[in-house]
């Protein structure tokens, strides 16, 4: 085995498979990407150039503007990592919140957004030695990636574990809505034609349900080295 591997993470949403992959890309001394703040950087861009009627994504308009819409990530030295951008600009304190959360479904049903950001995705994964979280890592991005992990927990738990974390920030949020957000994204994002959310055939299950941060990454950890050897 090369000294360097892919890892794919999917999940739920909420379900701290960003959590784990930035600890161990922290470990491992890899690349973590979040490919969801990529789908959150394209709904962004549809909020704001007003592509959303009554609440329904106008698929055909974000289409056509899919050519001037550029997503990369960039270090930024403050945070100590690497940030997602739109056309240029740091975006990442802007895609959290429940507005882009609430579109952010729509947005990652559309085939033609999925093909230009699996395009990114898989140049991002070319050399080796990247942690990439997602809904389609193993299954479409790296199917050959050389672990793959699915995050499973309650969307209740998740909503739960959510809600703090944007109660925290300041944001003005109740419970219910919260865990409203999680159940129809889990919704739209397993029964969606374009590369459903779904655990690959090879993938290892980890519930963490009952596990806390350390003890989530000290699993990924051993199967990393079961991997590695
Ligand atoms: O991971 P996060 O919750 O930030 O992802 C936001 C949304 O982006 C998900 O609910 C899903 O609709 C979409 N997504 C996706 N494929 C990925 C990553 C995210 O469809 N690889």
């Amino acid at each position: 085995m090369a000294d360097k591997i892919n890892i794919a993470i999917d999940g739920f949403s909420g379900s701290g498979k960003s959590t784990l992959a930035k600890d161990l890309a922290e470990r491992l001394s890899y690349l973590f990407i979040d490919t969801g703040s990529m789908y959150r950087a394209v709904s962004l861009f549809a909020l704001q150039e007003g592509l959303f009627k009554d609440g329904q994504l106008q698929t055909q308009l974000l289409i056509d503007c899919l050519d001037v819409l550029h997503v990369d990530f960039a270090f930024n030295e403050e945070e100590g990592k690497y940030c997602v951008r739109l056309n240029g600009m740091e975006v990442e304190k802007d895609i959290r919140g429940l507005e882009v959360s609430n579109v952010v479904s729509q947005v990652a049903a559309v085939a033609e957004v999925r093909k230009k950001l699996v395009a990114l995705q898989r140049h991002l994964g070319m050399s080796k030695g990247v942690v990439m979280d997602g809904r389609d890592i193993g299954t479409v991005v790296f199917p050959d990636a050389e672990l793959k992990i699915f995050v499973t927990t309650s969307a209740e738990e998740r909503a739960q574990r959510r809600y703090a974390q944007l109660r925290s920030k300041g944001e003005d949020v109740n419970y219910d809505e919260v865990l409203n957000n999680i159940q129809s994204r889990d919704k739209m994002d397993t029964e969606r034609e374009a590369s459903p959310l779904r655990q690959a055939a090879d993938a290892k299950l980890l519930d963490n349900q009952r596990m806390n941060r350390l003890e989530q990454l000290q699993v990924a950890l051993k199967w990393v080295e079961e991997t590695l050897n």
